[in-house]
Order: C-alpha cells, then structure tokens, then sequence
C-alpha cells in the first residue's frame, strides 16, 4: 500500500480521535502496523506472465526446493483439464532441475485435479480453502519442504499470494489467461479485490525475500 495513502489514513484517524495525545499517537502505531501487515501479505515477490516463464534456476538460486501450483487460471484454463501450452515440459524441467512440485487448489472434487495432476507426475491438495494454510502446509508435506524452501505460484492475489505470504512462502504471480468464463463469486468479488490490490500495491521491495 502507497506510503501516502497510509500516512493519510494515519493522520486522518489520528486528527479525528478525541483521546488524549499518547493514546492517539498509540492507537495510530497500531493501525500503521496492521497496513503493512497486510501490505507484507498482499504483495508477491515475483510477477511473471505465465507460469512457464518462471525460471528453476531463480528458485533453486533463492534456496527453493518445492513448488505449491494453483490449478485454474495457472496450469490450465478455468474447469478444464486442459493444461496451457508448455506446461507439461515446464513441470519436467522443473523436477530434472531438482525440484518437486504440488498442485495446490481450492477445487472440492477429484474429477479435474487427478487427471491433470497424473499426466504432470505431481500429487495434488484439494479442498485447500486458500488462503488458509491448512492446504499449503499439506502440499509441504508431502513434497517434504519448509516454508523457507518452498513457493506458492497462482493468479490471485487475495488466495494465492495473501496465503503464501502468510505463511512465508516465496509467492509467485501469473496472469490470469481467462477470465471471462470463471465463476460469478471470482468474477465479481476476488479479480475487482484483485485490481483493487494491485493499485494499491505496486512495489515490493526486492530485499524484502
Ligand atoms: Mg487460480
């Protein structure tokens, strides 16, 4: 989040409370640090186009050694089981590299996940309810990586990178490839909170990972 907009606010609540001095000034400490809590949690360390742009040798230089994939909009197009073009090579170089990797999805079922998940030779969390980090720390366990080693690559901030980030992972943003055909709940409330985000946040520092 800019730093103006929460000085800003700072003052705002600051100007606007009738406690007296160091009550306010406290009460305003607390309010900055809860907005870049979530400035922290919003923000991703790294923006690519496509997954299959993201370069193994920059995660293995970071000390990744897992890779948690978010399947819709990332892997593949919204309900589909049809994987975006390079994806099958990507997800091969990754593990001849050295790397493992987990599909990581809030999808109930089955049905799309373990097909898409056997032709990539990966295992697979459903049910994730991202951000929680119940799923994510599953998808640890079972590719055997820490927080530290590990990163998140998905194409929504407010699951994807706002759960990884809460759990210290080093988290990836793709752009999404559809978007006109995913469901009414992503549609009108998780992309506008999405754009909302990214106009608020547009940097991170690089030494902040
Ligand atoms: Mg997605």
């Amino acid at each position: 989040m800019g730093v103006r907009l929460c000085g800003f606010i700072a003052l705002t609540i600051f100007s606007m409370t009738s406690m007296d001095f160091s009550a306010r000034l406290r009460y305003t400490l607390r309010v900055a640090k809860l907005f870049s809590y979530f400035r922290y949690c919003l923000l991703p360390h790294h923006i690519i186009p496509g997954v299959i742009e993201l370069d193994s040798a920059l995660l293995i230089a970071r000390g990744i050694r897992g890779v948690m994939l978010d399947l819709d909009n990332t892997l593949a197009p919204w309900h589909s089981q049809e994987l975006f073009p390079g994806v099958e090579e990507w997800v091969a170089e990754l593990y001849a590299a050295g790397l493992r990797a987990c599909v990581v999805t809030n999808a109930r079922t089955t049905d799309r996940v373990r097909p898409v998940a056997l032709r990539l030779g990966i295992p697979w969390v459903t049910s994730a309810y991202k951000p929680l980090t119940r799923g994510f720390r599953r998808a640890m366990e079972l590719m055997g990586t820490l927080p530290e080693t590990t990163a998140m690559v998905g194409d929504l901030i407010s699951l994807d990178v706002f759960g990884g980030n809460r759990l210290g992972v080093f988290t990836v943003l793709v752009q999404p490839k559809v978007v006109w055909d995913e469901d009414l709940p992503t549609r009108l409330l998780l992309r506008p909170l999405d754009r909302c985000i990214r106009g608020l946040c547009r940097h991170r520092k690089p030494s902040s990972r």
